[in-house]
């Protein structure tokens, strides 16, 4: 992993704001940066690119593996904040930035520890650095998504009367581990028939009936990197709006990876496949944003909702997931995730995206 690389850029960034340090907190941000994957760690990068990575007695040995380049600083108790205060002091900082996510009551204790260093929230900064994704950040990607992959071809096979919601995303969390995945990205979503109106239901025991749509949203996770696939599928000949609703979709999914490019505006992106589903009529039914980043985490920047007004830079990753949901009857949700380009987006997965009736 190339942390030097991504530790020069965030220190630009700091020299930009006036901050000597900044001292990261969130996991998936301190994994960027340094490549640690402990369950608790910390990271001060100084404005020089200088760094220290903090965490406990526990990750003594994983944290020299993992980040073999930084200097470590391993502490015996529970209180990670005046060792992160001693670290920034250590490479001579007097104004320190820290993530504006870090809980209040640590906000307040880090103030109050201060002592004559300068402490201020900095929001959203190495968010936005991992927006763009590096080469070893696309093959993790392409990786968990070859796997979601083989747990979609099984799907028509796994299907059967009277399998429960339950049963299916537990047989596909099993095809998913089995493939090679690390872990699932999420619980999986398996939705049917009518409960394929809630855009995130939870799987429970309504049994699959002969003209159930089937709608599973699950990916996987390859070295700590998320995929994010949704397909609604039919069992038996499904109910003929539902076969509309499913080609609608569709047209609106393309659209919007056709609106998908380096410099498009993200509301833009989200107003190509909005506008197609509004113009049939199902403005209303399609009641979240099309799509968000994906990456170290699950759900990250950009996002794609209407009214976005940030440019996409190439190499980013975003989901395009329209979906249109009709209470009693059933929803449609068609979800790929694509690499942002200059001329346009590259689509990772390869499950069809054509109605599969089983
Ligand atoms: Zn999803
Ligand atoms: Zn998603």
């Amino acid at each position: 992993m190339d942390g030097a690389l991504r530790r020069e850029r965030l220190a630009a960034e700091l020299r930009a704001r006036g901050l000597d340090a900044l001292l990261v907190t969130r996991l998936p941000n301190v994994r960027y940066l340094s490549g640690f994957t402990g369950s608790n760690g910390q990271v001060v990068v100084a404005a020089d690119a200088r760094a220290v990575l903090l965490t406990d007695g526990r990750y003594e040995g994983q944290a020299a593996r993992e980040a073999p380049d930084l200097e470590r600083v391993v502490y015996r108790d529970r209180a990670p904040l005046p060792h992160a205060l001693d670290a920034a002091r250590s490479l001579g900082a007097s104004r320190l930035g820290f993530e504006a996510s870090l809980a209040y009551r640590e906000a307040r204790e880090l103030e109050e520890r201060a002592d004559g260093l300068e402490v201020a929230p900095v929001d959203g900064l190495v968010e936005r650095l991992r927006w763009v994704k590096d080469e070893e950040e696309l093959r993790a990607l392409a990786r968990a998504q070859e796997l979601t992959d083989l747990a979609f071809a099984r799907l028509p096979d796994l299907l059967r009367e009277g399998l429960t919601e339950r049963d299916l995303a537990l047989e596909l969390e099993f095809e998913v581990r089995r493939a090679g995945a690390e872990a699932l990205a999420f619980d999986p979503i398996v939705a049917f028939g009518e409960h394929a109106a809630e855009p995130h239901h939870r799987p429970c025991d309504r049994a699959l009936r002969r003209g159930d749509v089937v709608k599973v949203d699950l990916g996987a996770r390859a070295s700590g990197y998320h995929a994010d696939t949704t397909r609604t599928v039919a069992f038996g000949e499904p109910p003929a709006e539902l076969r509309e609703l499913h080609a609608l979709v569709a047209r609106a999914q393309a659209a919007g990876l056709a609106a998908l490019r380096a410099g498009a505006r993200t509301g833009e992106v989200d107003a190509a496949a909005r506008g197609t589903i509004a113009e049939a009529g199902f403005g209303e039914r399609f009641p979240h944003g099309l799509g968000h980043g994906v990456g170290l985490e699950i759900h990250e920047g950009p996002w794609l909702r209407a009214e976005g007004a940030e440019e996409l830079p190439a190499g980013a990753v975003v989901t395009v997931e329209p979906g249109v949901y009709v209470p009693g009857l059933g929803g449609v949700r068609i979800e790929d995730v694509a690499v942002v380009g200059p001329e346009g987006a590259r689509v990772l997965g390869r499950v069809p995206r054509e109605l599969v009736v089983v």
